[in-house]
């Protein structure tokens, strides 16, 4: 278990079986109230071009500032939120706040929020996201949903009707933490995605292995001719940004371009030339 102090950095604490569950049940309970209070907050990470290393956009990534326990990180939370169906909920405040923040970026700023696999189980995902984009005035072609290999591990007709259905609103549709799953090439075949994020996985491990490599090359290729932008996450060093650009990938993110932070500090990085094309 990790708690988040600041940014990124994270502090390590165990506490005993019984102290585990019942901080479980009470985190449950303060897990709604949470969501009621309005203590949730969406830190940006940078998206980059990797060519000209331009700032395309932005990923949302969500932190619950937690009145005992202070800034939590997604780990400490998400799952629980799925299996108590409080995400339904978190994920439509989440939807709603990264539209509105979005709205009030330079244009051509786009940004990226993830979706849990459980909120595809809700009916009407399409009809929120089709909300939030006209609360906010944002336009459909500036976000983009993740969604990792597990949303389409239980491979329903459903899950690929909504998944079209968002698409049919103008907004785009990443794979996210694409190669940790079970299937990773099948899924690509369910549903045409408009972006590949190859998982930190195989990019931290690029430098030391031709294997890791390799994939990511193959990936990135697979994208081109599947018609889909290739985004490397988790780039940290500039070894890896070259490395990632010289086999192709298109986008990339990672510390080495910025971490994740609050919507405060966005405007510094609005200085900086923005990419026209995403
Ligand atoms: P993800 O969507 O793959 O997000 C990327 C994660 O990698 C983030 O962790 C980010 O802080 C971290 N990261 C980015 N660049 C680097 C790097 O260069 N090095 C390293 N070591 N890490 C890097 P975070 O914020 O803890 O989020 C973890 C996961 O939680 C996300 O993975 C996503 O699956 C989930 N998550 C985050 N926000 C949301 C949300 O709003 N809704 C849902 N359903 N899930 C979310
Ligand atoms: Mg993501
Ligand atoms: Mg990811
Ligand atoms: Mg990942």
């Amino acid at each position: 278990k990790a708690k988040m102090e600041g940014r990124g950095t994270c502090r390590s604490f165990e506490p005993g079986m019984d102290a585990r569950l019942q901080e479980r049940r009470l985190l449950e309970s303060e897990l709604t109230l949470g969501v009621t209070k309005e203590q949730f907050v969406l830190h940006y990470q940078p998206l980059h071009d990797a060519k000209t290393s331009k700032l395309t956009g932005f990923e949302a990534l969500v932190r619950w500032n937690h009145p005992r326990l202070g800034l939590l990180a997604p780990s400490e939370f998400i799952q629980l939120a799925e299996e108590t169906a409080v995400i339904d909920a978190l994920g439509e405040w989440i939807m709603r706040r990264a539209c509105a923040d979005a709205a009030k970026w330079p244009v051509p700023v786009k940004v990226a929020v993830n979706l849990s696999p459980a909120q595809f189980k809700q009916q009407g995902l399409s009809l929120q996201v089709a909300s939030a984009l006209a609360a906010s005035g944002l336009l459909p072609s500036r976000l983009e949903l993740e969604i990792t290999e597990s949303v389409l591990l239980a491979n329903n007709e459903n899950t690929v009707r909504t998944l079209h259905s968002l698409r049919d609103l103008g907004i785009s549709i990443a794979m996210d933490d694409f190669g940790t799953g079970y299937s990773s090439l099948s899924y690509l075949r369910s549903f045409p995605f408009n972006r590949i994020k190859i998982d930190r996985s195989f990019v931290s491990l690029m430098c030391e292995s031709s294997e890791s490599r390799a994939i990511v090359k193959a990936v990135a290729e697979l994208g081109t001719t599947l018609g889909m932008t290739t985004t490397a996450e988790g780039v940290e060093t500039e070894d890896q940004y070259r490395l990632v650009r010289e086999n192709g990938c298109t986008d990339v993110q990672g510390w080495l371009f910025g971490r994740p932070m609050p919507v405060s500090e966005l405007h510094a990085l609005f200085e900086q030339p923005v990419a026209l094309t995403a």
